[in-house]
């Protein structure tokens, strides 16, 4: 018997990269997967043998329907993994040069869908009295890393958030915990050159364990904090980026 066998996990974003990766280990362990992506993710959902939904993580409906889709699909979710975001899309600015609607189209997604897509699973878990949110955040704020104000902003916020999902989901032994992964060479990451130009040989070389960070790199501790070997450990954060920095 695998780990989560009988367990469902809805994995936002996860038709590519880091998520697609994360999809498989749970899948890889036994457990049913959801998988709700902006772009179609039937190719993801169906070679793991989930279910794939359409869903903008910005769109509180679309949430609803997300999370509705489980429950019709598999009657349960016990795994929520909160990893739709933007980042790989984004150019390194200086913070006077970033407008309002840079700050908005980056904390919708990253900020307030992740409120929109865990406000939608939480009724689920909190009726069935076990749950584990696992939020994907990011090294950027514990470094400040520069010319990404608003990203490092709203990834600040998911550590945030975390602890606060944390104490008020925790009365219905519901866990949440948060990732922070350093720079990964993921698809949408290696679809902007200028961003890998940047910032991979300079992210490896900061590291303890000198080489390139991949989205499998991540799926090792996503695994720990769905499963039970981290049944007492709630509202915290974990940086996976090789010994770039000690949190
Ligand atoms: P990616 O660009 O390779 O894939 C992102 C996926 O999310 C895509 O399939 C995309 O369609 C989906 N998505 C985007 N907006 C969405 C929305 N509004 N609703 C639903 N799905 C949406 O991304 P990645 O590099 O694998 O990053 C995944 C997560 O990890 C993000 O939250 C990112 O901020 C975080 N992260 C990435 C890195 C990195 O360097 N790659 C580092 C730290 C943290």
């Amino acid at each position: 018997m695998s780990s989560l066998d009988q367990q469902v996990a809805i994995v936002t974003g996860g038709a590519q990269g880091i998520g697609r990766k994360i999809a498989e280990g749970l899948a890889g362990e036994g457990a049913r997967v959801v998988v709700a992506d902006l772009k179609a993710a039937d190719d993801a959902a169906s070679s793991l043998g989930g279910t794939a939904v359409a869903c903008d993580v910005s769109d509180q409906q679309a949430c609803e329907r997300m999370a509705q889709a489980a429950i019709d699909a598999y009657g349960r979710i016990d795994i929520l993994v909160n990893n739709a975001g933007i980042w790989s899309s984004l150019v390194a600015t200086p913070f006077e040069q970033l407008s309002a609607e840079d700050w908005r189209r980056v904390l919708d997604v990253n900020v307030i869908g992740m409120f929109l897509a865990t406000r939608a699973v939480a009724p689920f878990m909190r009726e069935a009295k076990r749950g584990r949110i696992i939020n994907l955040a990011s090294g950027t704020p514990y470094k400040g890393v520069p010319f990404f104000m608003h990203y490092v902003a709203s990834k600040g916020a998911v550590i945030a958030m975390t602890r606060v999902m944390a104490k008020e989901l925790g009365g219905d032994n519901i866990l949440v915990n948060t990732i922070a992964p350093g720079f990964t060479l993921s698809d949408g990451v290696l679809a902007n050159q200028t961003q890998v130009d940047q910032l991979q040989d300079v992210s490896a070389k900061a590291r303890v364990l000198v080489r390139d960070q991949y989205p499998e790199d991540i799926v090792g501790a996503v695994l720990f904090f769905a499963g039970e070997r981290s049944s007492f450990i709630t509202g915290q954060s974990l940086v996976v980026d090789g010994g770039a920095f000690f949190n």
